[in-house]
């Protein structure tokens, strides 16, 4: 089977044919191309085989695609590592504006290399959430906040809500745990101004169950919030 058929199956079990055009076929396989050959000098991924990729990767980031809507949206990625699910999402919606924030600045090199040879409307952040989301320039600014596989959700929301504008949502990708994470952050929720709107759970081919929580931003975060790392560490909302 080729990149491309594997790709289109892969999409369509899932009910995301509608990103399953030729053109996102042709620059997932470059993106799976690359992202093999630098992870055999800079580790960004256990998971290499072309099968793992697709449906561990580049779907799992995709599910977070009709979250977007009709709108350009202005989106922010928390803790995006090797560029997921920022570098999937811009390729299927290069619409929108995709600002890819991670600590280690070198998993960055690879989202603005492959924002750089792809054309995707990237612009990489290296940078702490917890330290640039008390700056004006970052704070509440955007519409759509995504995240996966950054830490549990309180501490999650701590990190991502500061950076949601008035009206607009957080969407954390969450793994089979989502439901009891969510439980969890009730109370950090409300604190942080949040509102969860929707919760879809799901099961990801053989990668096994995925949820993901919808979270609008109803109410301003406190400007106490977010706090110092080792406080939203040791005390999780
Ligand atoms: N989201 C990617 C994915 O799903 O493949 C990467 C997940 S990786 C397990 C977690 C990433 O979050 C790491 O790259 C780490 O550097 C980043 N990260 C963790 N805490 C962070 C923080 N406070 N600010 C910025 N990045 C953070």
């Amino acid at each position: 089977m080729t990149f491309s058929d594997t790709y289109v199956n892969t999409l369509t079990a899932l009910g995301l044919d509608s990103y399953a055009t030729d053109e996102a076929a042709s620059k997932f396989e470059v993106l799976y191309q690359s992202l093999v050959a630098f992870n055999s000098h800079t580790n960004l991924t256990a998971i290499t085989d072309e099968a793992g990729v697709i449906l561990r990767h580049f779907a799992d980031s995709i599910t977070a695609a009709p979250y977007i809507g009709e709108r350009s949206l202005n989106v922010l990625d928390v803790g995006c590592g090797g560029g997921f699910p920022t570098l999937p999402l811009a390729i299927v919606r290069p619409d929108c504006r995709f600002t890819a924030l991670d600590s280690t600045a070198k998993k960055l090199t690879f989202v603005a290399q492959m924002a750089d040879l792809l054309s995707l409307p990237i612009t990489t952040l290296p940078a702490r959430a917890e330290e640039v989301a008390l700056t004006p320039e970052y704070r509440e600014r955007y519409d759509l906040v995504v995240s996966r596989a950054v830490a549990r959700l309180p501490m999650l929301c701590e990190l991502c809500l500061p950076f949601v504008k008035a009206g607009g949502r957080f969407v954390a990708l969450k793994g089979a745990d989502g439901e009891v994470e969510l439980a969890e952050a009730e109370h950090a929720i409300t604190k942080l101004g949040g509102k969860l709107v929707s919760q879809k759970s799901f099961t990801l081919g053989e990668a096994g169950g995925r949820v993901i929580l919808e979270i609008e931003k109803v109410r301003p975060t406190p400007a106490t919030y977010p706090r110092a790392f080792a406080k939203i560490k040791k005390a999780p909302l």
